[in-house]
């Protein structure tokens, strides 16, 4: 079955822990699951028949890209995680979605995470709409939350539902822009089917108000609908419903709704609005990679006639069928028995089947378009982040810069036996998570895991144990330093042996010197005092040498090296001469620019209710932390900050137990900064012991 383009949404639901995600997304694949839409009086399904459905639902939800149905359209829901150990899972999905939904608790309002993933939407350009989900709570202020959207995100939020109370009860929705009430005549869960009123009279003068702000703003954004507002002609519900969805995918404006997933109210709206305003593949500009031939940028248009394009941006290893790859299909098409090359990897890749994962089953599909998210079994080279395509027509679409792991711990498996158990485990969880690094020591003999926390590791540990049967022991978490330089050096290297027969002939100099933005090789040799052929080898030389800095061997970062000068012989000069003289530079260089340890920060955010904050402040200043914000709101205080990660092991069970367990945290990796000089001198004499 080929979709049509317009219809399809690709679609995520991101926000805060605790917000209502899981919730809302068992909604509405809830109601997507039927074939009447709900609400229709004469449906007649009893109750019952719903919880049982529920409850199968509750647990089929973990797919990485759920496929359900709403009107003429085609939802591709894909999964993103909600704990912030895992940002870079929602960096990833991001990237292959092309608009969400952010819930906020209306309670909490816009809380530390929502304002990353805010950014993150920002950075790729996803088009959002807004839910305000548990207006059904007592403390629920859909307007705050609306001001918090404007202030704390700086973005425009466009109003276009209003939430109705009776009785201080939370019981409908009232659309703005069909002037309509959506009632439900309970407040009860299990009420879900909504009567369409006009607006009671005490509404009214709100309506109006908030009517009118919606039409001033489209006027604001387009020339014709603001012609057509100040001439005073007729605007239909279906001419504000178009401006409204140019803007949304434009990220202009933000359309607000309200509901309450746990209660059952506004959900069937709120598929609406996905439909209404969140693009289809084709409203959106054409992907942009580079060939990896002519590392020129090419386009791919959201075409099937085009060269096939597609992302794998998920892997999951699963009972039925070993190994699934989630693939968005940029461009092009494919079919079962298809063989598709891997531009990341240099390898052709079969496709055995196709599958749709929908909520409760799994269906075999033959074939699949541009536009479209569909897993893959037969894969067997290819990692998340790779692009597949045409072996005729190369692309690699950008991928997403990973940030480096801050923490790592050694392993080992606990038996001699368990060894390549172990090495297959590490293999298949690396295919799946770019962001977990696997080395080794070769003077401790221990394999390292690295990853983005605690969480991370533990998960990944745990998964070794109990999925993949390996016994192992492992170290505590150690944070993962890093080393660069303070000042500009220039340093000789020369690597010359020329006792008889073929010498070796290498001879650089180098400037060596601080930089803002990871490692920059600058080649300024002229005239050809140097061979160009050999000029690879150098940065060569330089890049292996900064995997080692010679504080603590901590990987070098954040430093530009520039080839200034050298010499060059007829015969004896080679690959390995020039490698080895750069590495001699750089490696003496280094040690002569000032060079100083960095540590990895993190941002935190810790709530705690108002009597424990003095406790809790303090015990955060001797961690080093540098508070940036408190909010006091509902009797909790909010702390922002950036504390070095070394500071904060055990938080978790010291912050439960200065707060009687009431205080709660998360933390990011943020930044690297330089570690104070008492503290790197303690650093250094714990690891040169
Ligand atoms: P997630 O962490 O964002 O996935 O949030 P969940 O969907 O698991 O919801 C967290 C908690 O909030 C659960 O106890 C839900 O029952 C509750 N919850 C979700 N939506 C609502 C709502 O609309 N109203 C109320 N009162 N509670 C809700």
């Amino acid at each position: 079955m080929k979709l049509q383009k317009n219809k399809i949404r690709n679609i995520g639901l991101v926000a805060h822990i605790d917000a209502g995600k899981t919730t809302t997304t068992e909604r509405i694949l809830y109601y997507t699951g039927r074939t009447h839409r709900m609400g229709d009086v004469d449906d007649g399904t009893t109750i019952t028949d719903w919880m049982i459905q529920e409850k199968e639902r509750g647990i089929t939800i973990t797919s990485a890209a759920t496929y359900c149905k709403w009107k003429d359209c085609n939802i591709n829901i894909i999964d993103t995680p909600g704990h912030i150990d895992f940002t870079i899972e929602v960096e990833r999905s991001l990237r292959v979605l092309d608009g969400c939904i952010i819930i906020f608790d209306a309670v909490n309002g816009v809380e530390a995470q929502s304002e990353t993933v805010w950014r993150q939407s920002d950075k790729y350009k996803v088009s959002r709409i807004i839910f305000v989900n548990k207006m059904d709570r007592p403390n629920a202020d859909f307007f705050d939350t609306v001001k918090q959207v404007e202030k704390r995100l700086s973005a425009i939020p466009l109003v276009i539902q209003l939430p109705y109370f009776e009785a201080g009860k939370f019981l409908g929705v009232i659309d703005l822009i069909d002037k309509k009430l959506y009632l439900w005549e309970t407040e009860d869960k299990n009420n879900r089917e909504y009567k369409i009123m006009n607006i009671p009279d005490t509404y009214e003068k709100t309506v109006r108000e908030y009517r009118e702000k919606i039409l001033e703003l489209l006027s604001e954004f387009d020339d014709n609908f603001m012609q057509k507002y100040v001439h005073s002609q007729d605007i239909t519900a279906n001419d504000i419903k178009s401006v409204i969805r140019k803007a949304t995918i434009l990220s202009k404006y933000f359309p607000v709704f309200c509901g309450s997933a746990f209660k059952n109210k506004g959900i069937q709206l709120l598929l609406d609005g996905i439909v209404d305003y969140l693009p289809s593949p084709v409203d959106l500009p054409p992907v942009e990679g580079k060939n990896p031939n002519t590392l020129k940028s090419e386009i791919r248009f959201s075409e099937d006639e085009e060269p096939l394009s597609a992302l794998a941006f998920k892997i999951q290893t699963d009972s039925f069928v070993n190994k699934l790859t989630y693939i968005r299909i940029y461009s092009g098409k494919i079919a079962i028995g298809n063989s598709v090359y891997n531009s990341c990897k240099q390898k052709f890749e079969r496709i055995s089947r196709i599958l749709r994962m929908h909520a409760n089953n799994r269906e075999e599909i033959k074939e699949a378009f541009a536009g479209d998210i569909v897993g893959i079994i037969g894969f067997r080279n290819t990692s998340t982040g790779d692009t597949l395509c045409d072996r005729k027509y190369p692309i690699i679409l950008e991928s997403i810069n990973y940030p480096e792991p801050v923490l790592w711990i050694a392993i080992e498996p606990k038996t001699t036996q368990d060894q390549e158990k172990l090495s297959l485990a590490l293999r298949k969880m690396t295919e799946e998570d770019p962001t977990f690094k696997v080395s080794y020591n070769e003077e401790t003999n221990q394999t390292i895991i690295s990853g983005m926390g605690e969480l991370h590791l533990d998960i990944i540990v745990d998964r070794i144990k109990r999925e993949f049967g390996v016994m192992i022991n492992t170290s505590k978490p150690q944070v993962a330093y890093r080393e660069t330089i303070k000042t500009k050096v220039i340093e000789e290297g020369r690597y010359i042996k020329q006792t008889g027969g073929k010498g070796q002939y290498g001879h650089v100099w180098l400037e060596i010197e601080p930089f803002n933005d990871g490692f920059k090789f600058i080649n300024k040799i002229k005239g050809g005092i140097i061979p160009k052929d050999y000029i690879p080898a150098i940065e060569q030389g330089i890049k292996e040498s900064m995997l080692s800095g010679p504080l603590n061997g901590f990987p070098l970062v954040n430093i530009q090296v520039s080839l200034i000068d050298g010499s060059y012989h007829e015969v004896d000069s080679s690959d390995i001469a020039y490698k080895l003289a750069s590495s001699i530079a750089l490696r003496n260089g280094v040690k002569k620019a000032d060079p100083v340890l960095l540590e990895p920060f993190m941002k935190i955010q810790t709530i705690t209710p108002e009597e424990f904050l003095g406790d809790v402040l303090g015990d955060l200043n001797k961690r080093r932390c540098k508070i940036e914000e408190m909010n006091p709101k509902n009797n909790l205080y909010y702390i922002t900050g950036m504390v070095p990660l070394s500071e904060m092991f055990g938080y978790a069970t010291v912050l439960r137990s200065l707060t009687q367990g009431r205080g709660t945290y998360i933390m990011e990796p943020s930044h690297y900064e330089e570690v104070p000089k008492e503290i790197m001198e303690e650093i250094l004499a714990i690891k040169t012991k």
